[in-house]
């Protein structure tokens, strides 16, 4: 079984109800960067970052792969990048990294280089797309599941393994002392 190292979000539809703002579409269509300031989060916040928190604290990285506007300039992506990592700043959103990625981008493209082979990474995305693309790992699709009692129980999991390490870590002691010529 590998070991989850990163829990890796969407932003649109999954943290960040950009759907939800009124005009949006013809908003991004003008390369106005505003629906992606003032989309209202999906999410208790305060319990999500918590438990974030908490997987951090556990060893777990905290990736944000999130796709710019489809056909843009330049200079929008630009404005678009920064509205959403400002966006994550304001929530408090304790991401390591941060990903702002070209429209369509293969989301795996991001943390192929970085992942271990014993690791693995947990993607929380709506696309039902990008989800079945994803080959490092489960994927959780936010408009079924409870991001944050998934993450809680994660959390949860992971302390288990641990301690299930702890309790060997003893016996292995032993075994070595068994095998030593104590004098
Ligand atoms: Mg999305």
């Amino acid at each position: 079984m590998k070991r989850v190292k990163y829990l890796c979000f969407d932003m649109d539809g999954t943290i960040a109800d950009l759907y939800g703002v009124e005009n949006w579409l013809p908003m991004l269509r003008a390369e106005n960067p505003k629906p992606y300031m003032t989309a209202e989060p999906m999410w208790d916040m305060e319990r999500l970052n918590n438990a974030l928190l908490k997987a951090k604290k556990k060893g777990i990285k905290i990736c944000v792969i999130t796709w710019l506007s489809m056909d843009s300039s330049r200079e929008y992506k630009k404005e678009v990048r920064q509205a959403k990592k400002n966006w994550l700043m304001e929530q408090n959103f304790p991401f390591d990294k941060f990903h702002a990625v070209q429209y369509g981008t293969t989301k795996g493209d991001c943390i192929r280089g970085i992942i271990k082979s014993n690791e693995s990474a947990t993607l929380f995305d709506d696309s039902e797309k990008v989800r079945y693309g994803w080959n490092f790992g489960d994927t959780v699709d936010p408009t079924e599941i409870d991001i944050i009692e998934y993450i809680e129980r994660l959390v949860e999991w992971q302390v288990f393994l641990f301690f299930s390490l702890d309790v060997l870590r003893p016996k292995k002691n032993i075994d070595l002392l068994e095998n030593c010529d104590i004098i």
